[in-house]
């Protein structure tokens, strides 16, 4: 497995996205000729006395065949030198943010993911890292944010939940000048849209749980790193010891989304501009938050690194919290749930869902357009909006 996944890696970094994508978890088994991969649940692998693993493999904690096949791919997919695949993108997180030392100072967006927030202000400022959340789709606030000992950007683009834009190539020239390494939450937009590590990233992370997997069956997360340095070394190794590693099976479900990724993606971002043009237009809708429209403050910068817009839309309804809960709770078509990057539409009022601490605006909706027909998403907004 060793040297066929050396030899594979040749293969991969020759072809087309499309053609990675489609590609996926498909490279033929050497032992029996399976065109779909098998999964290999064993979590203990023979080995030789003195040490020698005929297979390559050990322990599944560290590794484990079907785990390598996913990586092997994301890697391809990201244009990184190798990834991890975790249990959760939290996980991922984790090892990023636990990679770091005691006293370290990070530099994170002000609406990053709620989770990560948590991880940040609860876990990793009590274990000695220094934290700033300020709105990075202003690179000023970037340079204002700095201290001599800050060590890492970690940035979403576009944010979770309020869709900013966060200019990458101008954070990594910042970031490179001195020393701090950038890592990029590329969930929202998937390597469809944007490639961070060509921007000037050292680091990707996905939640699988969303547009890899594609179809809210799983969690799962993972890093894609530009080089194979002792950065990345020290987050393997903090993922072989603390384990958050992700079960064959989810690795196996997260190869066989991403067979369907590019026209999924597609789709999605055809359906979310759709309704992201309807509700502009919607007399009950304060404001679209979506970088598809020329209206929207990071627009110009999202042309330049995505090649489309994404498809999570938020909106800010005109009226208060109870009003903006009403229209969650009228929608039939969008199902009012967490989460994102699904076949089906969902719709959340993220501030409840976020909980104390939320930074969220208490009339924002967000929603996850899904990949119905256009016309039922758009009659469904209708008799919500009422
Ligand atoms: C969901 C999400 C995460 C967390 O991933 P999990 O798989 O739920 O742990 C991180 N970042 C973004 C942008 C997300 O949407």
């Amino acid at each position: 497995m060793t040297t066929d996944s050396k030899l594979d890696k040749l293969a991969l970094e020759k072809l087309a996205f499309e053609t990675l994508c489609a590609h996926t978890g498909a490279i033929p088994d050497a032992a029996t000729g399976a065109v779909t991969a098998p999964i290999h649940f064993s979590s203990t692998f023979r080995y030789v006395p003195t040490g020698e693993l005929p297979g390559g493999f050990n322990y599944a904690r560290e590794s484990n065949p079907t785990r390598s096949q996913l990586e092997l791919h994301l890697a391809a997919l990201e244009g990184g030198a190798v990834a991890a695949a975790f249990s959760s993108g939290s996980a991922a997180a984790h090892a990023v943010f636990a990679s770091l030392k005691p006293g370290d100072h990070v530099i994170t967006n002000s609406d990053v993911y709620i989770g990560v927030r948590h991880l940040l202000a609860d876990i990793m400022e009590p274990w000695g890292l220094q934290v700033t959340f300020t709105d990075l789709s202003n690179l000023e606030n970037l340079t204002a944010a700095l201290r001599p000992n800050t060590a890492l950007m970690w940035t979403e683009t576009p944010t979770n939940p309020q869709i900013r834009i966060v200019d990458v190539p101008g954070v990594a020239a910042i970031c490179k000048a001195r020393g701090i390494r950038l890592a990029v939450d590329n969930t929202f937009a998937t390597p469809v849209l944007q490639l961070p590590l060509a921007l000037g990233a050292d680091i990707v992370m996905h939640s699988t749980t969303k547009y890899l997997g594609g179809h809210s069956d799983l969690i799962g997360g993972a890093l894609i790193a530009k080089q194979e340095d002792a950065w990345w070394q020290r987050i393997k190794h903090i993922q072989h010891i603390v384990g958050g590693v992700p079960s064959p099976f989810d690795c196996w479900l997260v190869m066989r989304g991403i067979r369907s990724l590019v026209p999924r993606v597609q789709r999605h971002n055809a359906n979310a501009r759709i309704v992201a043009e309807y509700l502009a237009t919607h007399p009950k809708v304060a404001q679209v938050l979506y970088p598809g429209l020329p209206t929207h403050p990071g627009h110009a910068i999202a042309k330049t690194q995505m090649t489309d817009f994404g498809a999570i839309v938020s909106f800010l309804v005109k009226g208060d919290m109870g009003e903006t809960v009403e229209v969650v709770k009228r929608a039939r078509v969008f199902t009012s749930a967490t989460s994102l990057g699904g076949t089906e539409s969902l719709i959340e009022y993220r501030r409840g869902a976020e909980g104390p601490g939320s930074q969220t605006p208490e009339n924002l909706i967000r929603l996850s357009v899904g990949l119905e027909h256009p016309d039922d998403l758009i009659a469904d907004l209708k008799q919500a909006l009422g």
